[in-house]
């Protein structure tokens, strides 16, 4: 369950209006829960989503350093309400089994919460939360939540004490709250999830937070790598290189953990394991072919919500925001449409920024030629939180594709080192977002 990642609407602009709530409702099945479970990359990207990310609500009592969202105390009054989050989930359920999210802000602010899980859950989508974490967040609420159809929490965990954790976070007690929410919602029987969020506040601490995980009974770690947006700061995000070190950490660690480990915006991990992989085979220590999903896969599975391949923003992936603002991704702040006003269906299908997303052939750069774009294409929303192009190249992957080096040697590209300069420039001058 990737974490709820959104571009602000205040930073979103109109975008393209995609198509008109009046539209068809091609292959709508709304209703319709019988379906067999989905399995790994049981998706046709083209036509639906593997998730959808609600934002249920901005409002939350944190105030995270790295807040994509950045969250306000009180709920919006523009926020969807009870009767358009159901007309939503029957319009996501119209793709099919998906899994949904509900993210914020703090979920938990939103009375109807309840009913919108066991609505989503009747539909048949396969449901599952992140709440902020805080005293709201009781044995309880996690009862309700599981009786209503939940199939899995999440929170973040971005620190393996409470110093590192609670500094990020921004009030004192998170840490304790968080381990307390996982033992308690393993109790109330639901299935657990740990988001964290690489950054340079946390760089040094990784294999702690892995040791940490490893007592906390989840099925499921989600890495998540900083995107420059909402308040996270440029100077914030690692190197491609300190990342790369993390990837290959992750790999290693993923070969014995007792859950399954994912890397969330930066699917340039994926490129990493099949690396590895490789080496492993040309080393005679891997007889089976070279596979993105590493080992505990079994975990994801566990909860029925599973794991796709190959997902990308806008390409398998959908954020919708607070006020129904469509987005191919939490992190990338570009709207294709609204509920209140277009088709959500065909604004995954048709429009023409989640199809140009899905054509990893419009792809800039280094991304363009590499020979691992078909698995990995980059984080979308780091190149436009950085560059202002969702199509450029990853500016955050160390990785230099041997075309690319040719197109060097032959002065067809630019060298990478100066693509790189340029970027740094670009970051020192980019606006603290949320200032
Ligand atoms: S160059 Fe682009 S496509 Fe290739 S591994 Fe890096 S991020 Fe992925």
């Amino acid at each position: 369950m990737p974490h709820p990642g959104a571009g602000t609407a205040a930073q979103g602009h109109p975008g393209h209006p995609g198509a008109s709530r009046a539209g068809g409702h091609p292959g709508g099945h709304p209703g319709r829960s019988t379906d067999p479970r989905p399995v790994v990359g049981d998706f046709d990207f083209s036509q639906s989503p593997w998730l959808v990310i609600w934002e249920t609500t901005r409002a939350c009592d944190l105030a995270c350093k790295h807040c994509r969202a950045e969250a306000i105390p009180d709920r919006n009054p523009g926020e969807l309400t009870t009767v358009e989050a159901k007309r939503l989930l029957e319009d996501v359920r119209r793709f099919g089994r998906v899994l949904f999210v509900f993210t914020g802000g703090d979920a938990l602010k939103r009375d109807d919460i309840y009913e919108l899980t066991e609505y989503g859950a009747k539909l048949g989508l396969r449901m599952a939360m992140t709440p902020t974490v805080s005293p709201r967040v009781t044995p309880d609420t996690l009862r309700r939540l599981k009786e209503a159809g939940l199939a899995r929490i999440s929170v973040s965990i971005d620190g393996s004490t409470p110093a590192i954790h609670d500094a990020i976070r921004g009030v004192p007690g998170c840490w304790d709250w968080a381990i307390r929410i996982m033992r308690e919602a393993r109790e109330a029987g639901l299935s657990t999830q740990v988001n964290t969020t690489v950054s340079n506040w946390n760089l040094d601490d990784f294999d702690a937070l892995y040791t940490l995980m490893t007592t906390l009974g989840i099925v499921f770690w989600e890495v998540f790598f900083l995107v420059p947006t909402g308040r996270a700061r440029p100077e914030d995000v690692p190197t491609p290189e300190q990342w790369e070190g993390i990837f290959n950490r992750m790999y290693d660690l993923s070969k014995d953990a007792p859950f399954d480990i994912k890397a969330t915006a930066a699917p340039q991990y994926r490129r990493v394991v099949v690396q590895r992989q490789v080496a492993e085979r040309r080393a005679g220590q891997r007889e089976d072919a070279p596979d993105e999903l590493t080992a505990g896969l079994d975990f994801s599975l566990k909860d029925g919500v599973g794991r796709a391949k190959g997902v990308n923003d806008g390409d398998g992936f959908m954020f919708v925001s607070h006020t129904g603002d469509v987005y191919p991704s939490g992190f990338l702040p570009l709207a294709a449409g609204n509920i209140r006003t277009h088709d959500l269906v065909e604004v995954y299908r048709s429009s023409p920024l989640f199809l140009s997303l899905r054509d990893r052939s419009q792809l800039k750069g280094k991304c363009n030629v590499c020979e691992f774009r078909p698995i990995c294409g980059g984080s979308r929303a780091r190149a436009f939180g950085v560059t202002g192009d969702p199509l450029e190249s990853e500016p955050y992957c160390a990785h230099i594709p041997l075309k690319y080096k040719k197109m060097v040697e032959k002065g067809e590209a630019e060298p990478v080192a100066e693509y790189f300069a340029r970027r740094d420039r670009r970051l020192k001058n980019l606006p603290l977002a949320g200032g």
